[in-house]
């Protein structure tokens, strides 16, 4: 296993140029075009070490990339990931891809074009297992045009490897909350506030009541969280407001949870006499919860860390992704596999450069493991 790790050290500098194309391409959720040129590219990459390149059209978001290696009859190994970042086109002008101290610098370099970089590294060497990648385009936004295929890929695979990034550390996220999402809209009527406000219905009054309810739904001792996090309403000052707002972000660690808070927030009822509520929404990915299948997949990656010298740890997150789906279909799913850095979604992102050669053999060793 030390040779493999050998391996992977002599190859850094070729694999460092490479992220170092990936971050300067850009791929924001929102630019198909740029995505999609990305994603031609990565597909390029994977076709060169021996993947077949398939692309999943997409409408408004960067086309999805699956790649296939040797596939025959054994039920292939899923690694799973996405291509777009948050951040917008023209940032990487202002924070270029950097190397410094050990640590590469970009965006999107640990969320997630480092955790792809580590799929290429270990599929380098094992040309002859049957593996898929599946790379979608929308995980940032709530993957919407790409779920249907996550299930029906994942469907087909015998376990799921995440390669989002890792918990400080290094460490695995073998849990992860669910995330609901859901839009309050309270209607009341306009009037003049200082000719016949009485004539009117306040909206904002309205939605600030249903907003107090909202917040006492958390529950901290289950893992919820409810958090109105946008409010709308109005039009002026001097106009007795018809409609206003609120954006609710819902967090559940278990699908009862899911189901009492779903229930709750849609049984809501207006106090103001003329007002009406409409909710819109539900909960978007189920909480991946830690099931025996996630136990067995983490003992047996603890077990090649430590052959490694690495002490594996794991963990669980109120962050959500594509590994939520996989997860709550049955399929065992193991998660946050991608590379040990920090600062995702922030302009502090980093990777760790010297744990880049552990984690590719990390994988390939749990892809083994797989097929023993
Ligand atoms: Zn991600």
């Amino acid at each position: 296993m030390n040779s493999l790790v050998q391996h992977f050290t002599e190859q850094l500098p070729e694999a460092l140029a490479l992220l170092e194309k990936m971050v300067s391409m850009e791929s924001p959720s929102f630019d198909k075009e740029l995505t999609d040129r990305f994603v031609v590219f990565l597909g390029s990459k994977f076709q060169e070490i021996g993947g077949k390149v398939e692309f999943t059209p997409a409408e408004k978001v960067g086309n999805h990339l699956h790649v296939k290696f040797s596939l025959g009859s054994a039920d292939p190994i899923l690694l799973l990931g996405h291509t777009d970042t948050v951040w917008p086109a023209g940032e990487v002008a202002k924070r270029p891809f950097k190397i410094e101290n050990g640590r590469a610098t970009g965006p999107g370099v640990f969320d997630m074009k480092a955790g792809i970089l580590l799929m290429w590294m270990a599929l380098r060497v094992l040309k002859d297992r049957p593996v898929t990648v599946l790379l979608t385009s929308d995980e940032e936004i709530g993957s919407t045009s790409s779920r249907a295929l996550i299930e029906s890929e994942a469907s087909r695979c015998r376990a799921i490897f995440v390669l989002e990034p890792s918990l400080p550390g290094g460490a695995l996220k073998t849990a992860r909350k669910g995330i609901g999402r859901f839009t309050v809209k309270a209607i009341g009527r306009a009037a003049h506030a200082g000719i016949d406000p009485e004539k009117g219905v306040n909206a904002i009054e309205e939605i600030a009541r249903q907003i107090l309810k909202l917040q006492t739904m958390s529950d901290a001792g289950r893992g919820t969280t409810v958090t109105v996090g946008v409010v709308q309403g109005g039009t002026r000052s001097n106009v007795v407001p018809a409609e206003a707002t609120a954006e609710v972000d819902v967090r559940i660690a278990s699908a009862e949870e899911a189901g009492r808070v779903a229930k709750m927030i849609q049984g809501l009822s207006p106090e103001l006499s003329g007002a009406r509520l409409e909710i819109r929404g539900g909960i978007n990915r189920p909480p991946m919860v830690r099931n025996t299948e996630t136990a067995r997949l983490f003992e047996a990656a603890r077990a090649i860390a430590a052959q490694l010298g690495v002490d594996l740890q794991e963990g669980a997150t109120g962050g959500a992704s594509d590994g939520n789906f996989t997860s709550a279909l049955g399929i065992p799913t193991l998660d946050g596999l991608g590379a040990v850095g920090g600062g995702a979604h922030s302009i502090d992102e980093w990777v760790d450069l010297e744990s880049l050669p552990l984690r590719a053999a990390l994988i390939a060793g749990l892809i083994e493991n797989c097929f023993r």
